[in-house]
Order: C-alpha cells, then sequence, then structure tokens
C-alpha cells in the first residue's frame, strides 16, 4: 500500500473516534483507488496502535458510563430510524463513492444501500422487542425468567466487496441490543464507511457509541485483539476468520464470523433452463463473482448438459463489461490489484489442471477498458470436483462448471467442500427440491432463485464459511449475553448444604 505523506489534490476523510473527525496521530494517511481508471481519488488514515486504543476506550466509556446501554429500546428506535431516514436521503452519494471504490455496478448497489433504510427501520422494531422469557423451573416457591443484555464493546471489521452492507448487517443489530461499537472497513473501501459514520454522528448517536479506525490488516489484528473489545464480528476470508477466531479464542471474547464459500448452483434437467441460465449468470457473475455467496460451482444434470453449457456460455460471451457507474453495464472491474491478480492466477490454474475455456479466460481487449482491472466472464466446463478451481474460494468472474447424472450425486458433490455458505437448487420438481434442500449442507439455499438476502433472513455459513448469523432476529442473539434471574418467592431457609433441598417432585 502506498503511504502518502499528504495528498493535498485528492479528497481526504478522517476517522471518526469518540464523535470528534481525527486523522492518524502520525499523520499517516493511504490512498484510495477507483479500480475502473486506476486513478488515486482520496485518501483516508493509516491508524496507529494508539488510534486503536482510543477508539476502543471511547466505546468502552459509553458503555460503561451506561449511557448507551441504558437508553431506553424506544430511545435507540428513533436513533436508528433517524439513520435509516438518513440513509434514504443520501444513498445516491453513499452508493457512487462505494463503486469509486470496488467498482461494483452503481445498478445494483444504489438498490442496495437504499435498502439499508429498511435495515435500520427492521432493527428498530427488533430494539423494543428484544424477549427474554418467563420459565416454568419444576421448583416450587421460585420465579424465573431470561433477559438478554448487550455484550459490551463490538469490532466490526469488514470487507470491500459490500463495504456498506456488510457493515449494516452487525451495526444495527448491535446498537439495536445497545451495545457500542468500533468498526474498521476494509483498506480497499475506508470511504464509504467514513461517509455513514457522517450520517451515524447526524443522526444524534452520543459520542463514542460508534466509531470507525482505518487502515489496513494490522489495524484489524490491533482491534480484534484489543483486552478492551467484548465481541467480534468479523466478515472476510476464511483465512484471516482463523486468525481473528485464534485472537479471540486466547481472550474468551465473542465471535461471529462471517467467511468465504464455493457454493454449489445444482441445475437440474426438468428446471425452466431459461430461468437457470440467469440464476447461474447472476451466481457468479454479478458483482465480477465477488461475493461470499458466488455460486462459484455449477453442477449441471448430463442429460441437459450441452445444452444448458451452450445456454450459458452465450449468454456470459454478450455480457457488457464497462464503466461501472453506466446503468447499462452488466459487470464492472475487479476491485484491486491483488484480486485482479489472484483471479488471473486461479485461470491459469485451471488451464494447467486440464478443464476447459468455454468463454472468457482473461482481460478483455476493448481499448476503452485498457486502464481498469477488467477480467471476462470465464465458464470453465468439464471441471472435477477434486480440481483446485472447484475447491478453493477465488472470487472472481470464474464459473466451474462440473457434470452429474444422479439426484445422489449432485448432493453428494455439492457437499464435497469444506465451505458451507449457500446453494441454488433448479428444479420444477417439488418433491425433488424438498428432498435435496434438507441434504445440502449449507446456510442458505435457493430453489429457483439465487443471491437474494433480507435484513429479516438469517444469514450465514456451515463449515468453514463461518460462525453465527448475521440478519434475522438470530443476528441479536449474537450480540447479546443471556442472563438466568432466579426470584425466590417463597421465604424458606435454604440448607447450606443442598441448595436444592425443596427440589423437583418425582416425575
Ligand atoms: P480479508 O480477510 O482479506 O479482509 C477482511 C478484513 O479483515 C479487512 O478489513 C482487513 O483489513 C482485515 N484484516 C486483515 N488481516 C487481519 C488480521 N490479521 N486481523 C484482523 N483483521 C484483519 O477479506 P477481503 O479480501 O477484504 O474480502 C473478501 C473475503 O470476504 C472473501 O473470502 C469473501 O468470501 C469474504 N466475505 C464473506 C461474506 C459473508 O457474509 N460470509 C461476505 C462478504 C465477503
Amino acid at each position: 500500500m502506498t503511504t502518502l505523506e499528504e495528498a493535498p489534490v485528492l479528497e481526504s476523510y478522517d476517522m471518526l473516534i469518540d464523535g470528534e473527525r481525527t486523522g492518524a496521530s502520525d499523520g499517516r494517511r493511504f490512498p484510495s483507488v477507483n479500480p475502473f481508471d486506476g486513478k488515486e481519488w482520496a485518501t483516508a488514515p493509516e491508524a496507529t496502535e494508539a488510534d486503536v486504543d482510543r477508539a476502543v476506550s471511547a466505546a468502552r466509556r459509553a458503555f460503561d458510563s451506561g449511557g448507551w446501554p441504558r437508553t431506553t429500546p424506544a430511545q435507540r428506535a428513533r436513533l436508528l430510524r433517524r439513520l435509516g431516514a438518513l440513509i434514504e436521503e443520501r444513498s445516491d452519494e453513499l452508493a457512487r463513492v462505494q463503486v469509486l471504490e470496488n467498482g461494483k455496478l452503481l445498478r445494483e448497489v444504489g438498490p442496495q444501500v437504499a435498502a439499508l433504510a429498511g435495515h435500520c427501520y427492521y432493527f428498530s422494531g427488533i430494539a423494543e422487542t428484544i424477549l427474554g422469557h418467563t420459565v416454568p423451573v419444576s421448583i416450587p416457591d421460585t420465579v424465573n425468567f431470561t433477559v438478554r443484555e448487550p455484550i459490551g464493546v463490538v469490532a466490526a471489521v469488514t470487507p470491500w466487496n459490500s463495504p456498506l452492507a456488510l457493515l449494516m448487517w452487525k451495526l444495527a443489530p448491535a446498537l439495536a441490543a445497545g451495545n457500542t461499537v468500533v468498526v474498521k472497513p476494509s483498506e480497499v473501501t475506508p470511504v464509504s464507511t467514513l461517509l455513514l459514520a457522517d450520517l451515524v454522528v447526524e443522526a444524534g448517536f452520543p459520542p463514542g457509541t460508534v466509531n470507525v479506525v482505518t487502515g489496513g490488516g494490522q489495524v484489524g489484528a490491533w482491534l480484534t485483539a484489543h483486552p478492551g473489545v467484548d465481541k467480534i464480528a468479523f466478515t472476510g476470508s476464511t483465512a484471516i476468520g482463523k486468525l481473528v477466531a485464534q485472537s479471540a479464542a486466547e481472550r474468551l471474547v465473542r465471535v461471529s464470523l462471517e467467511l468465504g464459500g464455493k457454493s454449489p448452483n445444482i441445475v437440474f434437467a426438468d428446471a425452466d433452463l431459461d430461468n437457470a441460465v440467469n440464476g447461474v449468470i447472476a451466481g457468479i457473475f454479478a458483482a465480477a463473482g465477488q461475493t461470499c455467496l458466488a455460486g462459484s460451482r455449477v453442477l449441471v444434470e448430463d442429460s441437459i448438459y450441452d445444452d444448458f453449457v451452450g445456454r450459458l456460455v452465450d449468454r456470459s460471451r454478450r455480457i457488457k463489461l464497462g464503466n461501472p457507474l453506466d446503468p447499462t453495464t452488466e459487470m464492472g472491474t475487479l476491485a484491486c490489484k491483488a484480486q485482479y491478480n489472484k483471479v488471473l492466477r486461479y485461470i491459469d490454474i485451471g488451464r494447467a489442471e486440464g478443464a476447459t475455456v468455454l468463454c472468457g479466460g482473461g482481460r478483455p481487449d476493448d481499448p476503452d477498458l485498457a486502464d481498469g482491472l477488467f477480467i471476462e466472464p470465464t465458464v470453465f466446463g468439464d471441471v472435477r470436483n477434486d480440481m483446485q478451481i472447484a475447491r478453493e474460494e477465488i472470487f472472481g468472474p470464474v464459473a466451474s462448471v462440473i457434470r452429474f447424472s444422479t439426484e445422489e450425486e449432485a448432493v453428494t458433490i455439492a457437499n464435497d467442500t469444506r465451505f458451507g455458505l449457500a446453494a441454488g437448487v433448479w428444479t420444477n420438481d417439488i418433491r425433488r427440491a424438498h428432498r435435496v434442500v434438507a441434504r445440502l449442507r449449507a446456510g442458505t439455499v435457493w430453489v429457483n432463485s439465487y443471491r437474494r438476502t433480507s435484513y429479516a433472513m438469517p444469514f450465514g455459513g456451515y463449515g468453514e464459511s463461518g460462525l453465527g448469523r448475521e440478519n434475522g432476529i438470530e443476528s441479536v442473539h449474537e450480540y447479546t449475553e443471556v442472563k438466568s434471574v432466579w426470584i425466590d418467592t417463597g421465604g424458606t431457609v435454604q440448607d447450606p448444604f443442598n441448595p436444592r433441598a425443596t427440589a423437583q417432585p418425582a416425575r
């Protein structure tokens, strides 16, 4: 990463610590590079360890002083609604900035960012309905109930592919439950998060409730290892997720991990093939394949293999690459040079392992795209599930097509992976749909659609795709501790050596 001492010609954004905008304490900054034209367009501070400490201390004070956790649910709900309204007002600006950072299409990011307002509204409702329950224990003269309490200071670390959405998946439930937060966005996409922080301040969240520090992996490591952090919410690669989990284990802090995937998208012969082609394209070429839930293994039934793959290749060849801000563009760039090189390396690996490039396979030769990190939509045929391109997450526009002949074989191949984030099933047979859904080892399964998410539906992975769930009421459980309360109502004197003296009557 280039480090700039100062960047007078670039737009300059600052971190948010304890309600104040601040640079890094040693003044260092790093650039954000637009992957479409290769130009540096903004800078953000490269936080020092002392800056991370300041941010965690601010969040700690905001939590320990009782200010934020003791606000009423209605007050928290009102602030979340205000934040939602501000996101609605400013979603165009937020979306454009995110496109400049990561090259994802405005036609996708625009609606995605606008929908984050709905996220805030949904969790504002939940803020007032975080319920415990009364428990009928079989011991006389006691009233028992549970309470869900905030955990404390949350470290939220996010990746570059959907920086705002993946942040909101953490921020909304964490705040609804009464936690305070320190956010560390990816070094590839710091600015969109820093802009969102403006809205948090404008909405009126008390100082220290939400803090943002920026910088590279080292900043993430300082934050997740900080003794003042009570809970880590991490989205990123499985490799870094394991490091974060190790750091969490050292201190036994709560951790949730949303990690990588190698999701199967299974097309049965009885499917509506036009629909399935669109679903497979959405699964692997939307966002240039840079989604954790990418349907990167396309499993196709033998009897329709040639027909289906022919249609898939034909549509993939016609995908329009271009400026991600242009509403007619269908695929933008890779987000950064490192990712671009990684994807090209995997295409070489696929060729070397004997898979056949059916379309794409490198850089487009259009001179208009020469400055951008573009890779053609690439379809590999004749892929075996033991090849590297079927086992490892590529995180780019590369589909690995695998043939199967029976439902049993499809399920076996689909589950033969260390990941388990998502899966797609294309069939018009309702019995088969239920049978296959029940057997797939994945956190989300779509039947006859792909890549849909909602704030109301829990999202997360089996296996090495992660721990815990985001979205839905399940996400609030990730940000609360459960307290069990026993109230004696009998007034009997307890036997100190047999506390259950009035124990359960025999069944
Ligand atoms: P990454 O793991 O390289 O980085 C993620 C974040 O962790 C960044 O903010 C980074 O600076 C930080 N980081 C790096 N080293 C760290 C360390 N040692 N300790 C703490 N933090 C550290 O991931 P990426 O390349 O930014 O994103 C792509 C990955 O994210 C893919 O694997 C993708 O599947 C995954 N992802 C998962 C989901 C999901 O919901 N499951 C969603 C989006 C992306």
